[in-house]
């Protein structure tokens, strides 16, 4: 693939979807190669044989492959630095060294990939299986019994491996959110993204100053992460709605799953009632958002006090609506593991999103 600069970032303007970018910096270090050996056959009566030195196996490469099973940068937060295997040397009796194994570190789809030291972009890689070798390992040295011929029936002569490619490197990727979390004002779910972030990503290219949308990678322990977005605007009014603007709606819209979070509070008036009329006016918005999987989440667990019988009540209707019913409190973290559990074994059962490029199709947007 071709190299060419890095483009510059663009401020504002543009029709896509605004870019929430998640970087990473890593270094790759490919193996060294092996060196060839010296070595000479050993023969009764013959104090010097023929030379027999093999030569040294090649160094295991670093590759980036894009996996569709990760969304997220976060992995390289927790490990930054990558090594092929370096090649064994040569040995006697015409033995190569073994060649190192290539490591291969899988990142999302839509990982640009950029060489950190000379701001070079280096490869897009936007299509699953999409391959790049970031740093070449060494070659092996030749063996003294690649030296041999008919004037030179001894050499001794023998090349070092060649030192394996070493390169800084920074990863950019177009973060989407896998998760949508909906609600009335001060259900919690600013609450819940900061309880849950494991990393803030940055906003590259958001116009709109006053209100910042709410986006969180949220780990599910190992390398696993889905990313979190909160839907503000939805219900807020129109002054947020516009002020928002729909290039952030866009953007959750490609969510897979929306959290539906319900303040027990609003429950004292009618929880039911007001899930639904949530729901309509996801509907009115967009019909699609309103179709996507929901799990229920009743937040503020710790201000229920004795009387769990909303519990119970929510827990029937969200059986009716075939959905789980996920009890909260992002302060005494009750319930939080689960939902993250939860969280993310429905995103597992559910497709991926589309690719981070593919274009919002869907019509202009009705401004609430
Ligand atoms: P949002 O409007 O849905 O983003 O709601 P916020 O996250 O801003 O929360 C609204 C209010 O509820 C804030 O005062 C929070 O401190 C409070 N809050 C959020 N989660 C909890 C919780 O689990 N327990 C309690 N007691 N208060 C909470
Ligand atoms: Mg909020």
């Amino acid at each position: 693939s071709s190299t060419s600069r890095a483009p510059r970032r663009r401020t504002g303007g543009g029709s896509g979807p605004p870019m929430f970018v998640d970087e990473a910096r890593i270094q790759a270090y490919g193996g060294d190669g092996g060196n060839g050996c010296v070595s000479f056959r050993r023969e009764k009566f013959v104090p010097r044989g023929g030379p027999d030195g093999g030569d040294g196996g090649d160094g295991g490469s670093v590759l980036l492959v894009a996996d569709q099973g990760s969304t997220t940068l976060l992995a390289f937060r927790y490990r930054r630095e990558f090594r092929g295997e370096r090649g064994r040397h040569g040995s006697g009796a015409n033995k190569t060294g073994r060649s190192g194994g290539d490591l291969t570190i899988e990142v999302p789809v839509g990982t640009v990939v950029i060489d950190d030291e000379r701001d070079l972009l280096l490869a897009d890689l936007d299509r699953q299986g999409a391959e790049l070798v970031v740093a070449r390992g060494g070659r092996g040295g030749r063996g003294n019994a690649r030296f041999a011929g008919p004037t030179n029936r001894a050499p001794t002569r023998h090349d070092p491996g060649q030192p394996g490619e070493q390169r800084r490197l920074r990863l950019e990727l177009k973060l989407l959110a896998d998760v949508g979390l909906i609600g009335f004002p001060n259900a919690g779910k600013s609450t819940l993204i900061s309880r849950l972030s494991a990393a803030r990503p940055k906003i590259a290219d958001y116009p709109f100053t006053t209100l910042i949308p709410n986006l969180g990678v949220v780990s599910r322990g190992g390398y696993r992460s889905f990313v979190m977005a909160d839907i503000p605007g939805l219900i807020e009014g129109a002054h947020a709605g516009s002020g928002l603007g729909h290039r952030f709606l866009r953007h959750v819209e490609r969510c897979r799953l929306l959290l539906h979070l319900v303040d027990p509070g609003a429950v004292e008036r009618d929880a039911i009632e007001g899930i639904r009329t949530l729901d309509a006016e996801l509907a009115k918005y967009r019909e699609e958002l309103a179709g996507k999987p929901q799990i229920l989440v009743l937040t503020k667990a710790d201000t229920l006090g004795d009387d769990r019988s909303v519990v119970k009540r929510l827990t029937a209707f969200a059986q009716r609506r075939g959905t789980t019913l996920l009890v909260i409190s992002a302060v005494t973290g009750e319930g939080l593991d689960e939902l993250v559990r939860e969280t993310g074994d429905a995103l597992d059962r559910l497709a991926p999103g589309p690719p981070p490029d593919e274009p919002a199709d869907r019509g202009e947007a009705v401004e609430p």
